[in-house]
């Protein structure tokens, strides 16, 4: 089993930076390991503007942003093992990973988790109806149609009306869809004021508050939702229902933190938010296992993903060496 000074398990911006600060805290021999082939994780599909402007005073798009912390982390002489799955981690800072034609063992002084969040899903909510196709989560749908270049269909409705689900407005009407209408359970969005003015009211779309979809309706495909007001304990009030015609559904109904590895090696999760525990400040339960970016807590903007993420990398370079009590 190979023996590294830090091992980082993703490289999207929370792992870049935690790469930056641990070297610029002294740590001699950094590994990243990416499952993707690409560096900077969600940010490759986010290719509309608003990155950095707190980071770099600049006005970015994802790939931008991502790309300017990726040549950072080069010129810093970084080690990367990219197409690289950690399966498995244990207490004992050991960690297992799959890549090509390859099982790769090693055994680290620190860990630090950088493994993102997930979307959660249709399955998540309460909503009456078949299993049609079109029923999508946002940030899928948004890979899809940034990455893979495809159009999900040709008529919308969005639940929820957090940054992604307020994005994808936009995108979809860019990309030649209507969108019938944004619902949201709340009676106020989630979502950055700029977004809802530039994605939702720059376009005419309809944002419901305190409203909730109550059924999807279609078998084979989405053929339209039923909609209805709701009150203060969400409940739905009575003779409030209309139906909106669409063949596409994203689910925009927030993130959740993706801490598997850490769970399977013995760490404490919160319950509620499925973030890591941590006793000391970055650091799990587990003594010597980091854990910054979207799997320890759900952040808004990347900028603040970068800024923390540095520091967690900096105390894991710190225990490393014997310099964090
Ligand atoms: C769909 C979506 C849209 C967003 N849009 C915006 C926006 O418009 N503006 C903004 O400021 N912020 C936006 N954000 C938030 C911002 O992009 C995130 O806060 C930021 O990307 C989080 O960085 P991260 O490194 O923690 O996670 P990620 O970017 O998700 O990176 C995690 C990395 O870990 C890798 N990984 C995970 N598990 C493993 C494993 N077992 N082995 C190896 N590698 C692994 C993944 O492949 C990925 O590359 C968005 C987030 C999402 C989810």
């Amino acid at each position: 089993m190979k023996e590294r000074e830090i091992v980082i398990i993703g490289a999207g911006p929370a792992g870049l930076a935690a790469a930056l600060g641990a070297k610029d805290k002294g740590a001699k021999d950094i590994l990243i390991i990416e499952r993707d082939q690409y560096l900077g994780g969600i940010l490759n599909q986010c290719i509309h503007n608003g990155f950095g402007l707190h980071r770099f005073k600049e006005e970015l798009t994802g790939p931008e942003y991502a790309q300017r912390y990726a040549d950072m982390v080069k010129s810093a002489g970084i080690e990367i093992s990219d197409r690289t799955f950690a399966v498995k981690i244990t207490n004992k800072k050991e960690i297992f990973c799959l890549k090509p034609g390859e099982m790769m063992k090693l055994k680290a002084k620190a860990i630090i988790l950088a493994t993102g969040c997930r979307e959660r899903t249709r399955e998540m909510i309460p909503i009456h109806g078949f299993r049609p196709s079109g029923v999508y989560p946002a940030g899928l749908a948004q890979k899809m149609i940034n990455i893979e270049g495809w159009i999900p269909g040709e008529e919308a409705v969005i639940i929820g009306s957090g940054d992604i689900g307020l994005i994808m407005a936009r995108r979809m009407i860019f990309e030649g869809m209507k969108v019938k209408a944004v619902i949201e359970i709340m009676p106020k969005s989630r979502g950055l004021r700029r977004n809802i003015r530039q994605c939702l009211e720059d376009f005419s779309i309809p944002l419901y508050l305190s409203h909730k979809v109550t059924k999807i309706h279609g078998k084979e495909r989405v053929e339209k939702v039923s909609v209805c007001k709701v009150d203060e304990s969400f409940k739905e009030i009575k003779d409030t229902s209309f139906d909106i015609k669409c063949d596409t559904v994203l689910v925009s109904v927030g993130l959740i933190p993706e801490n598997e590895l850490l769970e399977a090696a013995g760490g404490l999760i919160d319950k509620k938010t499925n973030s890591p525990v941590c006793l000391k400040p970055y650091q799990t339960s587990i003594e010597g296992i980091f854990s910054c970016g979207n799997c320890n807590k759900v952040y808004d903007l990347v900028d603040w993903v970068s800024r923390d993420s540095y520091e967690a990398g900096g105390l894991a370079a710190m225990y490393a060496n014997g310099e964090l009590k």
